[in-house]
Parts: structure tokens; sequence; C-alpha cells
């Protein structure tokens, strides 16, 4: 038994077609016409699969393979919106990957002791409609229907009208039924696996995320007349956070990554010693105790800063997401599922966020990731390897199977998936 290397290879290029652009990438916002097209297709082969399906009212797309007990359902999925200008893994993998594993077991007439269950979950990806990962923010009961609904887009457009207009929602509320465990297959979007030439990452988890905003006020004055030792300057100020958050990430060493993404200095002007600069810092750590030093390091140096130029200070604390680790049993599944295969692999923590994440916090998680070729994502050039992808996919249906029949294999000497 195993996946299906022409029928997989076709299902992802079907699901491309939907929303195509010219340049060869894919676009599918979340809750746009494209989005419910490639929703409808996945709907279809859910169908053809004899699954039970599901859609709940925020969109969500869930189908059901029976298992012999009636208990947690083990779910494989990812997500089929995109960004603008996307590239044709990101996301669909996860999801056709689950559906051809489903194909699989099919094919070789398994029936696991828990059901299984594919997912496509609604507005991963948040460029349209903020927050992202909503579909599992629901499931995970962390957003509300209401609030969702008048959640209103970069377009001006509230969620309700779009899921009402372009027909996104069902009656199902499958979220209250037992769920076992979440397996997710994804592109890596990063180097790592490529210039290590491997072919499996096994994810442990997700690494923590603060961004912070700082805000200098200061004293606008001519640039020619002023003194260099009477000055309050915002935007000098900007410049040395910059440095400082730069320092202190290379001090910390590896695995700290700090950021300043973008400055603001008004009025921005040549001969203008500037009032005001707002600085941006993104920092990530995988543990929760090196984030939240990095972040008071930051804040000390920020207010050093401000002192030492005479300025006024704001620090605003915009987004925190905390460190995620998947569960070790099924990450456990994972590894075992990629040796058995022989394909090499490495452990590894996602540098980027997944529904995955929000799911843990509701049951057991794991994630499988494939190289990307050159590291890169969110663009028509993201590229996978066939070989990768037939991977992925082998690792996802070894991986559901050791959590969904764990009984049953060592009942059949484990000779359902050798
Ligand atoms: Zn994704």
């Amino acid at each position: 038994m195993g996946i299906h290397p022409t029928r997989f290879l076709r299902s992802i290029d079907a699901l491309a077609v939907i929303g195509r652009r010219p340049d060869g990438g894919v676009e599918r916002l979340a809750f746009s016409p494209a989005d419910k097209a490639g929703r409808d297709w996945v709907e279809a082969r859910m169908r053809e699969l004899g699954l039970e399906i599901h859609v709940d009212p925020i969109g969500n797309l869930l189908g059901i393979r029976a298992g012999r007990e009636d208990g947690s359902i083990v779910l494989m999925g990812s997500h089929t919106d995109t960004v603008a200008a996307a590239g044709r893994f990101d996301g669909s993998l996860g999801v056709v990957a689950a559906l051809e594993a489903v194909a699989a077991l099919n094919d070789a007439g398994v029936v696991t002791e828990c059901p299984i269950g594919v997912v496509s979950f609604m507005n991963e990806e948040g460029v349209r409609f903020m927050p992202d990962m909503m579909g599992s923010l629901y499931v995970t009961g962390q957003i509300d229907l209401d609030t969702a609904r008048r959640i209103v887009g970069i377009d001006g457009t509230t969620i309700g009208e779009n899921i009402d207009r372009n027909g996104f929602a069902g009656a199902s509320d499958w979220r209250q039924r037992p769920i076992g465990a979440y397996l997710e297959l994804h592109i890596e979007q990063g180097p790592v696996l490529e210039g290590e030439d491997r072919t499996i990452g096994v994810v442990e988890g997700v690494q923590g995320l603060t961004w912070l905003e700082v805000v200098f006020e200061g004293l606008s004055n001519h640039a020619g007349t002023t003194p260099m030792a009477l000055r309050r300057d915002a935007g000098y100020a900007a410049g040395a956070l910059t440095r400082s958050v730069r320092e202190m990430a290379i001090d910390r060493g590896e695995p700290l990554r700090a950021t300043v993404g973008s400055v603001h200095w008004k009025p921005n002007l040549i001969n203008v010693i500037a009032r005001e600069a707002a600085v941006t810092v993104d920092l990530r750590h995988p543990t929760s105790a090196a984030l939240a030093d990095a972040e008071a390091r930051v804040e000390a140096s920020a207010r050093e800063i401000a002192a030492a130029e005479g300025l006024r200070i704001r620090i605003r604390r915009l987004v925190h997401a905390a460190p995620v680790r998947f569960d070790e049993l099924l990450v456990g599944h994972v590894q075992a599922a990629a040796d058995s295969h022989g394909f090499s692999s490495r452990r590894m923590l996602s540098g980027a966020g997944h529904d995955a994440q929000i799911m843990a916090a509701r049951c057991p998680c794991a994630m499988v990731f494939v190289p990307s070729r050159g590291g890169v994502s969110h663009s028509p050039l993201e590229y996978t390897a066939p070989e990768h992808l037939v991977a992925g996919a082998e690792v996802l249906l070894g991986a559901a199977l050791r959590a969904a029949d764990v009984r049953t294999m060592r009942r059949e000497k484990m000779n359902i998936i050798e």
C-alpha cells in the first residue's frame, strides 16, 4: 500500500489550475470566488473517495472516512486559500496529500481503527481578512462566528458578506466531535532541508513570536543651525535601536532571530531633524523564556537610547504568539514513517505559522516538511521536486496510520504498511 505518484501529482496540477495566474502562480484569497472554487474541487474529490462531508458555518471543509470504531478522528490537512501571487504548494500540498492518503487506503481496502479525516481550514493566510489561521481558531474556540463574520477586509467588505455571497457556510458543527490527532504536511518555506540535502523535516514545534513597536519622540529643528549637542533626534534613536537589536541577537546567538523591518520618520525630510520615529521589532525564539528575555532587552535598550537623547518613548506589543511544542508520540510516528521508507530526515522547528500550532491547543499535533527550492515561498517561483512531494505524502500516510491504527497494526504485525 502506498501513494500513487501519478494520480497524486496530477491532483496537485488540477487544483493549481483554479485561480491560476498568467505568471504560473496561483491566487485564491480567502472567502473569494476562487477560494470557493478550490474548495468545491476538494469537496468533489472527497465525494469520489466516499468521504462523509462536513462544512461548518465559517467554511472549514472536512471529509471523514469511517473507522472500525466511531472514536476520535485522526485529521490530516492544511489549507487551500493562498496569498496574492502565491505558488501552487503552500497549503494545497497538505490537503491534496491527505486526499491521496485516503485514496491509498481505499485502494488497499484498509479499515483503520479510528476514523480518518481530511480537512481544509478556512483563511489560513489572513492577507485579506486578519487574523490568519482563522479556521483552526474557530475549531479550537478561540474566535467565535459572530466576531469573525464582522471582520472587515482590505477591500472594505466583511467576512459575513463574502460567506453569504459565495456560499461558504455549512451547518455542520464537526468541531464538537472528538479529535485524536492533527497531522499537516507542508513545504518548508525555508532553506534548511535543501541546504542539507534532506528529504523530510520532522517538525517538533513552532517558534514563538513577539512584535513590538517603539516610538521615539523628540524635536524637529534645522539641520544646519542646531548644534549636535543640543539635538533631540528621534531619527538617530531609531538607528541606534536598529543596531542594538542586531547586536543583542548576535550576542544571544541562534536560534534567536531579531529584525527591525520598518522605520517611519516624521517629517522624513533631508534638512530637518526627525521629531518622531516609529520602529518595529520582530523577535522569534523556540522558548518562552528566551523570547521574554529578548523582549526585555529590547525595551531596556530603547529606554536607554531615549534617555540619552532626551526623547519621550512609547513601547507597544503588537502581537505575541507563544512557542508551541508538538506531541512527542505523534512526532515519533512521523519519524518512524520517514525511517521506514529510508528517507533522509532531520528534526526541526517551523519558522512560519501553521494551523497545526493552533490545533495543538485541542489535540496532539505534528507536521511533516519537504524541501522548498531556494527556500522560496509566497511566490509563483515556489517549487518542490516531485519526488519530495511524493515522499512527504508517504510520510503523512504512514504517520496517520500509526496514529489511527496502533492496535490494528500491532494485531496484524504492522504488515499493512510494510
Ligand atoms: Zn501554508
